[in-house]
């Protein structure tokens, strides 16, 4: 067995409506293990740091409302760890426009924006949460984010009782 770690973050929309817990409970139910969690209130340098490619991918004025949106209030960042993670966690999350998101899925179940909306309004799509897309990105998003000392070794109930 070969668990990866991934990164998540409960952007502000998601702290701000009161859904911490209820988010948290979807990665704790499924048996993923957090392995690291903290508020972070980030500025301007930091999210372009962590959105490095958005310009590339989406375009300068996503890039630009979407750091509006993401230091407009604190985030809740967590590593978590678990068998194919990364993928895991994406499918929780769901598709990036929450309209268009499945239900069962975490921003097809909380939210139900569309990009065509966020667009006229120059705004970022609250879409609650992000999830590292590839295990590459993972690595270098959870080395972004957590220091060593704030990553944590112990075994879940599954773990000693399971397997
Ligand atoms: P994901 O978060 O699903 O991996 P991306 O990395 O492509 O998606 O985009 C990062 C974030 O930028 C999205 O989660 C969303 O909040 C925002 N975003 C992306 N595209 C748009 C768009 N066309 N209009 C508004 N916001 C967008």
């Amino acid at each position: 067995m070969n668990p990866e770690r991934t990164l998540v973050l409960i952007k502000p929309d998601g702290v701000k409506r009161g859904l911490i817990g209820r988010i948290l409970s979807r990665f704790e139910d499924a048996g993923l293990k957090i392995v690291g969690t903290k508020m972070v209130q980030i500025d301007e340098d930091f999210g372009q740091k962590h959105y490095h490619d958005i310009a590339e991918r989406r375009g300068e004025q996503v890039l630009h409302s979407l750091l509006k949106f993401m230091t407009s209030g604190p985030v809740v960042a967590m590593c978590l760890e678990g068998i194919n993670a990364v993928e895991n966690v994406r499918k929780m999350v769901g598709g990036t426009e929450p309209k268009g998101a499945l239900p069962g899925t975490i921003r097809g179940d909380f939210a139900h924006m569309s990009f065509g909306h966020a667009d006229t309004q120059k705004k970022a799509i609250e879409n609650l949460i992000h999830a590292s897309g590839t295990v590459t990105e993972a690595e270098q998003e959870v080395f972004l984010w957590f220091n060593m000392e704030e990553l944590h070794s112990y075994k879940t109930v599954h773990e000693v009782h399971v397997f």
